[in-house]
């Protein structure tokens, strides 16, 4: 995909307007236009990447070194003491834009927005086999 095609390439190029909280050179923070809650943004590399994965730990590392600092402003501006800050992964994961995003979602008591997977338990054995899997790729 090409900066033409990518809907947030065009916020950062200023063809598209959105509402801006934060600007510098590596990052843009903008609400979401369709917010699960008021305040709810997102946080975008200005560089195009797809995936988180595509990045590399300096690009992620200039993103997330703001998180702390931007959800306190939102939970602030916004009056909430807590919020969920994700990333999905792929469109398996429900990505649908397809530029890397962080979103800082505030929530409140009981706002139904729920957030609870259904979680499931490793047979025995089987938890092992799945670590082993993870750590021998993360091995060059
Ligand atoms: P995701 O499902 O993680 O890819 O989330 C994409 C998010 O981008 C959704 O929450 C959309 O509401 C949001 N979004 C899509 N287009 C725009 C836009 N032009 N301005 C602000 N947010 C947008």
């Amino acid at each position: 995909m090409s900066a033409a095609d990518c809907v947030f390439c065009r916020i950062l190029a200023g063809q598209i307007p959105a509402l801006r909280v934060f600007e510098n050179e590596d990052i843009l923070a903008f609400l979401d236009i369709g917010p699960l809650a008021e305040g709810h943004c997102l946080v975008i590399p200005k560089k195009h990447h797809v995936l988180l994965s595509d990045m590399s730990d300096d690009e992620v590392a200039a993103v997330t070194r703001h998180l702390p600092r931007l959800t306190r402003a939102v939970m602030k501006g916004v009056g909430v003491e807590g919020c969920n800050v994700l990333v999905n992964v792929g469109r398996v994961a429900s990505q649908e834009v397809p530029h890397v995003h962080w979103h800082v979602i505030p929530r409140r008591p009981a706002d139904g927005l729920g957030y609870r997977w259904d979680a499931s338990k490793y047979p025995p054995g089987r938890g092992e086999q799945v670590a082993a899997q993870v750590a021998a790729a993360l091995k060059p």
